[in-house]
């Protein structure tokens, strides 16, 4: 369904439906007619399979089913079903899935929904949960090309900073690890409704693009990040300790074979040094 963007249009559908919006599910629609087609055209979903997370109304929805060979949307709340059955019901190459992203698991989804094209994530996140989403998109190392979606306008800069600088945080390093991060374009809090309390952006995740960095234990390596970030203001010397119990003396020297004093801070870790220090430490 066109017009999806369009005041009225939304008003007549939450008085035809009882719908209200619901805070705590992050329910804030775009209103902004240019934003669904551009994050379409720029998520490189034509003629191949697109997964959303979130459809609310459908307006995004509607954007990828005019470019994407299949759409397979989930959504945790069942009283979107009939909504989405109402506006989306001309679109054929459309399924969607009522459940909590958080949860399904996407490597089986996928192998089953797409088992012959190749696949990329087009979404306008709740923002209450996407840091967590994001890790699981990422961790999972799902199939897929790349991720495109709507997150917070500070939370865009922390995904798209680099490593070793003062924006980097845990899930940072997670975004490095996994792809190329690129901010898109902003979008102005003017453009949802309801209006939250920030502006966001729009990123794009590149998995195909990412620079490689070898470590032997990603797991390990990614505890000492999150050890690192728990406690950004104290020195990585005791940050890991207290997170990880590992020995004052045995961080501190390994924090010198990677060439960093033993006052250093989480922030000024590149990620091949992280993966060094993971390296030196998980011995
Ligand atoms: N795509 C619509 C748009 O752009 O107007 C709605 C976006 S709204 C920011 C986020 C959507 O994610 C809502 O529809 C909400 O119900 C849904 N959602 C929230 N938590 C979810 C979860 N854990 N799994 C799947 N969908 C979720």
């Amino acid at each position: 369904m066109d017009g999806l963007t369009n005041i009225k249009t939304i008003k007549n559908l939450l008085e035809k439906f009882g719908f209200s919006f619901s805070k705590q599910l992050g329910q804030n629609f775009l209103i902004n007619e240019g934003v669904c087609p551009k994050m379409a055209e720029l998520s490189g979903c034509k003629d191949i399979g697109v997964i959303e997370i979130g459809p609310g109304f459908g307006v995004l929805t509607s954007e990828l089913c005019k470019k994407a060979k299949k759409v397979v949307s989930i959504e945790i709340d069942e009283r979107l079903k009939p909504v989405l059955e109402y506006t989306l019901a001309e679109e054929k190459n459309v399924e969607i899935i009522f459940g909590d992203a958080m949860k399904i698991d996407l490597k089986r989804m996928i192998a089953e929904k797409f088992p012959d094209m190749p696949v990329v994530i087009c979404a306008n996140l709740p923002y209450y949960i996407t840091s967590p989403i994001l890790m699981k998109l990422l961790e999972s190392e799902l199939p897929i090309n790349s991720i495109t979606v709507m997150v917070q306008k500070e939370a865009a800069t922390r995904l798209c900073a680099k490593c070793g600088t003062r924006s980097c945080g845990a899930v940072t390093a997670a975004v490095s690890f996994y792809s190329r991060a690129q901010k898109l374009f902003d979008v102005s809090r003017g453009s949802f409704m309801p209006a939250p309390n920030v502006d966001s952006s729009v990123i794009k995740l590149d998995l195909t693009k990412r620079e490689k960095v070898d470590v032997n234990n990603k797991k390990f390596m990614f505890k000492l990040i999150r050890a690192g970030f728990n406690q950004r203001r104290k020195t990585l010397t005791n940050s890991i300790n207290s997170g990880l119990a590992i020995d004052k003396q045995k961080i501190a020297l390994a924090l010198e074979q990677i060439g960093l004093k033993p006052t250093a801070r989480a922030e000024e870790l590149t990620l091949k040094q992280f993966a060094d220090l993971s390296d030196i430490l998980e011995k």
